[in-house]
């Protein structure tokens, strides 16, 4: 029979979507793969509705809309402490899917190596497997998900020439410190790597923890890039709308390698999503006490029914401690949950590069009456999911 790719023959579909579908079938309440089911702000809406009679139906600059660029720019300038240029320091693409791939293409070669802290977004395996690159995994270990500095500099030692650091992480919930990002970048200048940033979660952080992003820090600027998205911010997973920050010399490569990937994201989406490129600090405010409000309405009903679990310090996931149900499996555990207790969450598994089975992974970007849905459910699970 005619083969197929072996680059493609090393991965498997993404088990958070393939979660979304077994959720579908059975009707489970789907605190799986992260999405809100609470609608994006008005104002959004109602531009969207404007956007689709005026004239952005075409291809837009490849790597993004001036007006989105110039306000993505204002934005990211204010909240990184460090300005953006809008013309040579921004590449949008379509989400941060798309932002995460093309950097890795544009500094990676074949048989380079790449440090990614475990457990990690299960994108970055498929997408070191997709650029020739081979993932060396640093350990973040529950519950606090700390990183032990020697083990990360042996990563570098072995030759990693890049980092992904996913920060807020998904799916651990940890929030790096000021003073744990200096010691990274100090690691980074030592070793002279890039590093990846994924901060599609930039706005949700409880306090009292507060987000730093990694480019702002001294001499970062020239070998980061930062990725990051609309997606969580504004509610709007569906617009594919993300990018990519770095310096020009970064971004002048990023922009060939977008380009023919993908040529642009949606024109009428990104002229959208510039009215809440520009909402003023409120909105982040409001994000935030609209998330933190979740996450004590979940964690105190896991708490009453008795699962174990960590406390995120940012995005919107926790990691459920399910070793007392006993399946050898979490994947059959999250498919048996799904079925039987109608609850979706995502095996610990997909998220790490070694053997490990502890863990579920649930995320309350939901209103609250799925949420409580969800853990009125829960509140049976021993009755009703099946014996291992
Ligand atoms: N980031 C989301 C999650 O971890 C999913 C994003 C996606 O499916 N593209 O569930």
């Amino acid at each position: 029979m005619l083969e197929l790719s072996k680059r493609t023959a090393t991965f498997t579909d993404s088990v958070i979507r393939r979660m979304t579908r077994i959720c579908n079938q059975f009707g489970s309440v789907n605190l799986s793969q992260g999405f809100p089911d609470f609608a994006p702000p008005s104002e959004l809406l109602a531009r969207l509705a404007e956007v689709s009679h005026e004239d952005f139906h075409q291809y837009s600059t490849t790597w993004g809309a001036q007006n989105f660029r110039e306000a993505l720019a204002a934005k990211q300038s204010r909240f990184m402490g460090h300005p953006v240029d809008p013309n040579s320091e921004i590449v949008v693409t379509c989400g941060s899917t798309e932002a995460m791939i093309a950097s890795m293409l544009s500094v990676i070669n074949p048989g380079d190596k790449v440090a990614v802290f475990s457990p990690f977004y299960e994108n970055y395996g498929a997408d070191a497997i997709l650029s020739g690159a081979e993932p060396i995994f640093v350990p973040l270990r529950p519950p606090t998900y700390d990183f032990d500095p020697a083990e990360l500099e042996s990563a570098f030692k072995q030759g990693a020439r890049a980092l992904i650091l996913c920060n807020p992480s998904n799916p651990s919930g940890k929030v790096f410190t000021r003073e744990e990002l200096e010691c990274i970048a100090a690691l980074v200048e030592k070793y002279d790597a890039f590093v990846l940033t994924d901060e599609v979660y930039e706005h949700i952080v409880f306090a009292p923890w507060k987000h730093t992003y990694f480019a702002s820090l001294p001499g970062m600027w020239e070998r980061t890039l930062s990725c990051s998205s609309l997606s969580k911010t504004y509610s709007i997973t569906g617009w594919r709308l993300g990018y990519v920050i770095a310096c020009p010399r970064i971004t002048e490569v990023v922009k060939k390698v977008h380009d023919f990937l993908s040529v642009g994201a949606p024109a009428p989406l990104q002229e959208a999503a510039v009215v809440g490129l520009r909402f003023p600090q409120e909105y982040y405010d409001g994000l935030l006490a609209t998330y933190t409000h979740k996450r004590e309405l979940f964690l105190n009903g896991l708490d009453a029914v008795g699962l174990k679990h960590n406390t995120p310090q940012g995005a919107y996931y926790v990691m459920v401690d399910v070793s007392e149900f006993g399946y050898a499996s979490d994947l059959d555990f999250c498919e048996a949950l799904a079925q039987y207790v109608g609850v979706g969450a995502v095996p610990g598994s997909s998220f790490i590069g070694a053997n490990e089975n502890r863990y579920a992974r649930f995320h309350f970007a939901k209103k609250d009456e799925t949420l409580n849905a969800a853990l009125e459910r829960l509140s049976e699970i021993r009755q009703k999911l099946p014996k291992a």
